[in-house]
């Protein structure tokens, strides 16, 4: 007696090879029936005897192809269908149900060999693919994944690659984005917008590069600007490009041996670096690395990734070891898809004709406290969802983030889509690029929204593009963002640190500590206000916040400090102006900020009194951490019918005294995971709660986030970070759709 079974499998089971993985399953059992991509996942019918249909089943629910990931299962019996082979079917679409997409991957082993093999043909073929590898995310125009749907259906396949694509016994059948040199994309070297005609595109591309030469190469997410990172001259000429002074450029090592001779690499670092997401890690640069001084100046951390495209492999394969890869933007741009766009940007254009869908520019992750910890979250992870750790509404949530390291999130079925980093929205293009990539990600995830929620800020352009949207408190998405990615319910203590984000109240917070949970949530305490002297100026020139600190606790009596470097630094006329304009509050908004206080200190110590880049007076006061002590400086936290208060004037008084110690910057770290500490207990005693949530750009610090939970695990708290979100402003949008979802469910 036949029997027949339905089996619906979702999860990122497209593009990654499942249905040739089912119907070669199927052929080796014998089953009949067929498999195709539905909107929601993949479909199979089955049809055989019931000992292997039930086999059959079983494999099915053990295993699937490397690259899968499986979310949900359901077998339906039907009665007998009389099938005659098994066959792999046309998609189909099932309403309004969404499938998930697969990210970027990259080049798998067998097709890296086969690149590097001459008897084959696909040698040296710069856009090999296979079931297992290549592009999908960045591809995709729409969902069910097939060719048609994607920037390879301009390209007919040839006879010998449609051969591959239906044989099921290979490793492309069913490939969409197979390819070969005789019918798929192509190189093409520009320069100043012509064309240049070359035999050997690649070996052109390697003679600029080593000429000094900045070239832009067109990966998977949009284009690089590659050069030299042993060349001064090239590295002066990208920082020129991209209007940067300081702000730290990755590279691209051709093996680990090239990074090990710049970076001290520990295990789990190294296995991050190898993985097939193959993010940017951040890596601890050896002295003498051997590379332009230009690439990370006054960092202690190189940015680093290995080859993760064919062209990557081509490449770096003939004698460049080290190159600077960093996306080809201008500032906080969105980085460049389109030759186009690179005018005025790079003379030299390598360039090919598949495009990019969805521009996404390399993730960024460190390794900190033992786990991996996002700096920038975008290829290789966009678009695979989180899922909320409570049943959700019916109705699908838009959620438009902060505005600074920007993301969205689409929540459809209590699963959280994540966009990847869309940078500064206030730049011209950034802003254009958001609401593209909105209306594309509801069109493949078929999402639409029913909620939109948005920040407080009434300036921010994300608040702007939804009026209308529910207002989430900034520090409250920012926990709720911790909590739902830990799977977390019920109350929590929630430590929220970082620059400014605009309170309940309608001042600027950002030095903050809340019992809360999805519904709501109490603002326990918070660092004191200081002046911010010139408003958005004083978070640019950390100077301000150092005199502003300086001068709320030494008031007029500043001359008995002029030891200070910053008060050698600064004119008299400087400290007098930024005096008048704490006294008679002009443009000096009142505001808590431990973003605001790292900078002082890092100010009032030299290091750095303008920053170039967001964070950088603050990543700097890290960097110079030295000497071994475990002392922090007094500070008092007071305690009110309001939220307790806790006020620094201790901690600045301490720095003065103590000048010039090398012990300074450690001192400063500690203490304030001293303060972090002091308030989770004063919190845990009064409301019985004993998980605390840790978020904030701040917490982006190494050693504070690192010092933090040594001292909180310590004294018995249950810690909890960020782990697939940055926990800078890229997880805001996430923590405001998990608030939204948990109001409406
Ligand atoms: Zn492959
Ligand atoms: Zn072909
Ligand atoms: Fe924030």
């Amino acid at each position: 007696m036949k029997k027949r079974a339905k089996i619906t499998i979702s999860g990122i089971v497209q593009g990654v090879g499942y249905r040739p993985f089912i119907y070669n399953l199927a052929s080796s059992l014998g089953v009949l029936g067929y498999v195709k991509n539905i909107g929601s996942g993949v479909e199979v019918e089955a049809e055989s005897d019931e000992g292997t249909l039930r086999k059959f089943v079983k494999r099915l629910e053990r295993e699937s192809p490397p690259m899968a990931e499986v979310t949900g299962f359901s077998v339906k019996a039907l009665r007998a269908g009389g099938y005659r082979s098994f066959d792999v079917r046309k998609s189909s679409r099932d309403g309004n149900k969404s499938t998930l997409v697969c990210p970027d991957l990259t080049l798998c082993d067998d097709c890296l060999r086969e690149l590097r093999s001459k008897k084959d043909r696909r040698f040296e073929y710069p856009f090999i693919t296979c079931t297992n590898c290549g592009p999908r995310f960045s591809m995709i125009d729409n969902t069910p994944y097939d060719r048609e749907r994607t920037s390879m259906k301009k390209f007919a396949m040839c006879p010998a690659c449609s051969r591959e694509y239906s044989d099921p016994s290979g490793r492309r059948f069913h490939t969409e984005s197979n390819s070969c040199p005789s019918c798929g994309p192509e190189l093409a070297l520009y320069r100043k917008g012509r064309k240049v005609k070359s035999f050997d595109p690649i070996g052109r591309v390697v003679k600029l590069i080593r000429g000094g030469f900045v070239v832009a190469v067109k990966g998977v997410g949009g284009f690089h600007l590659v050069c030299d990172a042993a060349s001064d001259r090239a590295l002066a000429s990208l920082r020129r490009i991209k209007g940067r002074d300081m702000k730290p450029f990755a590279i691209m090592c051709s093996e680990v041996s090239d990074a090990r001779k710049l970076c001290r690499i520990k295990s789990d670092e190294l296995k991050l670096l190898k993985s097939a997401e193959r993010p940017i890690v951040l890596l601890e640069k050896k002295p003498d690395a051997g590379i332009s001084e230009l690439v990370a100046p006054n960092n202690k951390y190189l940015g680093v990734m290995l080859p993760y495209s064919p062209l990557h492999h081509l490449l770096l394969g003939r004698g460049l070891k080290v190159v600077v890869a960093t996306s080809a933007n201008l500032s906080e741009e969105p980085i460049i898809s389109r030759r186009k766009h690179l005018k005025g940007i790079a003379g030299w254009v390598l360039d090919h004709d598949r495009d990019v869908v969805s521009s996404i520019d390399d993730s960024v992750v460190r390794i900190a406290a033992g786990r991996a910890s996002f700096i920038r979250r975008a290829r290789g992870y966009v678009p695979v969802p989180i899922p909320l750790p409570f049943k959700s509404s019916v109705k699908d949530v838009l959620a438009v983030g902060a505005e600074m390291k920007s993301t969205f999130t689409l929540v459809k079925n209590g699963l959280a889509f994540v966009s990847q980093h869309m940078g500064d929205l206030k730049g011209p293009g950034a802003f254009g690029h958001f609401k593209s990539t909105v209306a594309h990600f509801m069109k493949i995830f078929r999402v639409r929204p029913g909620i939109v929620a948005r920040d407080m800020h009434p300036e921010y352009m994300s608040s702007r593009y939804s009026k209308n949207g529910i207002r989430i408190q900034h520090h409250h998405a920012h926990i709720a963002a911790c909590m739902a990615e830990n799977g977390l319910n019920g109350k929590v203590i929630g430590v929220a640190l970082d620059g400014t984000g605009m309170g309940s109240d309608g001042t600027p917070w950002g030095g903050e500590f809340l019992i809360a949970d999805y519904r709501g949530f109490e603002r326990f305490a918070h660092l004191k206000n200081i002046a911010l002297p010139g408003g958005d100026m004083a978070s640019l020139e950390p100077w301000r916040m150092g005199l502003s600190y300086l001068y709320s606790v030494f008031g007029d009596d500043l001359s008995k400090l002029k030891n200070l470097p910053l008060m050698k630094k600064v004119s008299a006329k400087d400290v007098k102006l930024i005096a008048t304009m704490i006294e008679k509050k002009l443009n000096s908004p009142s505001a808590s900020s431990m973003g605001r206080l790292f900078d002082a200190v890092s100010a009032i110590l030299g290091i750095c009194l303008k920053n170039s880049y967001e964070g950088e007076a603050a990543i700097r006061l890290e960097h110079s951490i030295g000497g071994k002590t475990k002392g922090f400086y007094d500070f008092d936290l007071i305690e009110s019918s309001g939220p307790a208060v806790i006020d620094p004037a201790g901690v600045i008084r301490g720095i003065t005294d103590d000048f010039p110690s090398k012990d300074i910057p450690r001192r400063f770290h500690n203490t304030v995971a001293e303060m972090i500490l002091r308030v989770c207990s004063l919190a845990r005693e009064r409301r019985k709660l004993n998980k605390v949530c840790l978020s904030g750009g701040c917490f982006q610090n190494r050693y504070l986030a690192e010092r933090t939970a040594d001292l909180l695990g310590g004294a018995g708290f249950n810690v909890f970070v960020h782990r697939k979100l940055p926990p800078n402003d890229a997880c805001i949008s996430f923590g405001q759709a998990a608030i939204a979802s948990s109001v409406s469910a």
